[in-house]
């Protein structure tokens, strides 16, 4: 009998399997998709990973598995609210950091994360699910995603709602020539439909688009993609010169009212689900995914069952918090940005000019993205 069962093997089920069975912990890992395949090159489906936890995925053997091509570091993120005359710019230097993050392609990161568990001999069933009413376990992790199955099964509550937006995703091959250090930049519009932002990727010119709107993007034709692209960027990369085909994604908030149950605990989207406007969600699942890890080897020197109510009640006691206010962040800038009010929007464009010149809100807010808060 396994010790853990994991339902899940996205990057939260995976990186807390890995860091799991690193500590020794017995453990098995379902996922009801087939393995992931290292796509040849670049893809729009791309997640920011902050420093924090680029270290977490340092710890458990999976950062350095990554093939380069599949990681861009970026150094500056330029903000600008595109209905109003306020812009801001955070640097690595400002927050007194190697790097702001890194850009990372989902199917190589979960590739890497593959071959970890390979080496490892860490048991995944791909194309499986399992029953959980008959499963024999110390320890039951639901990292099944947003739409949690198994959540709903330990009937754990949650509380949500859908942003009338969904996030449309591609690749666009911008052409104004780039310095190298420009190509270490990510850049992010507020427009009043949702958020559009570019992520760069490591081919010179090619970033990966993250545009959340109100608006279908994704099915009006590529004509009219580019041409709204390319005003949306303020002509600050030069024309579009190509996209890849676009997908799209409805956007939700949620979060669960409590993560956990004697025996069971939720983790990453499982817990909570917020708008990716500042790329924080997996960020927040690593985060959790150490705390739990750490709760855990604490339980076993306690001489503690890893299932036990109380040990688990510190993960979440700690986790829930974070989360939640990660949520309402989220929910605060997507409300003052979509907002047509001229007084909201002269608060915005004071309010960004207020943080960009003042050096410890920025340091602050820039900590906080990188995780080191
Ligand atoms: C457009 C967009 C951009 C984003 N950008 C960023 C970003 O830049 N930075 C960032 O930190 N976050 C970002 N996020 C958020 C991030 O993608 C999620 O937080 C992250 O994918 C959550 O990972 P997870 O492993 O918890 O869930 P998922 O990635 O949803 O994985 C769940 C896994 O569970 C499996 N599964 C589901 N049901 C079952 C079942 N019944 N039995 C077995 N297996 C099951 C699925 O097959 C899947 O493999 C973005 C999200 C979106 C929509």
């Amino acid at each position: 009998m396994p010790e853990v069962v994991i339902i899940g093997a996205g990057f939260i089920g995976m990186s807390f399997a890995l860091a799991a069975h690193g500590q020794g912990f017995d453990v098995e890992v379902y996922d009801k998709a087939a393995a992931p395949v290292l796509p040849e090159t670049e893809t729009s489906q791309v997640i920011a990973v902050n420093p924090s936890s680029a270290e977490f995925l340092e710890e458990i053997g999976v950062w350095n598995r990554i093939p380069d091509r599949f990681v861009t570091r970026y150094d500056q993120m330029s903000v600008f609210d595109g209905q109003g005359t306020g812009s801001i710019a955070f640097t690595a230097e400002e927050g007194g950091l190697p790097c702001l993050g890194y850009i990372v392609d989902q199917v190589a990161l979960r590739v890497a994360m593959t071959e970890c568990a390979l080496g490892q001999g860490l048991k995944v069933n791909w194309t499986k699910t399992a029953d959980i009413d008959g499963l024999e376990r110390d320890l039951l992790v639901a990292a099944d995603g947003a739409h949690s199955a198994t959540r709903e099964k330990l009937g754990l509550k949650k509380m949500g709602y859908s942003y009338d937006q969904s996030a449309t995703v591609c690749v666009a091959q911008f052409g104004q020539e780039s310095s190298e250090e420009e190509r270490k930049q990510a850049y992010q519009w507020f427009r009043e439909t949702g958020p559009l932002a570019l992520l760069p990727l490591s081919d010179r010119g090619k970033f990966a688009v993250v545009w959340s709107s109100s608006e279908d993007m994704a099915s009006i034709d590529e004509t009219a993609f580019i041409s709204a692209l390319e005003a949306s960027t303020e002509d600050k990369l030069g024309p579009v010169l190509g996209v890849s085909p676009r997908h799209s994604f409805p956007l939700i908030q949620q979060q669960a009212w409590r993560y956990v149950a004697e025996g069971a605990v939720l983790l990453g989207d499982a817990a909570h689900a917020i708008h990716p406007l500042a790329g924080q969600g997996a960020n927040l699942g690593f985060a959790d995914a150490s705390c739990l890890i750490t709760e855990l080897c604490a339980a076993r020197l306690e001489g503690r069952g890893i299932g036990d109510l109380g040990v688990l009640k510190r993960y979440e006691q700690q986790r829930k918090r974070e989360n939640h206010l990660a949520g309402l962040a989220m929910e605060g800038f997507h409300r003052l940005f979509t907002s047509d009010s001229g007084l909201v929007g002269l608060f915005r464009s004071r309010g960004l000019r207020l943080v960009n010149e003042n050096k410890t809100l920025k340091r602050l807010a820039i900590s906080v993205a990188a995780g080191r808060v």
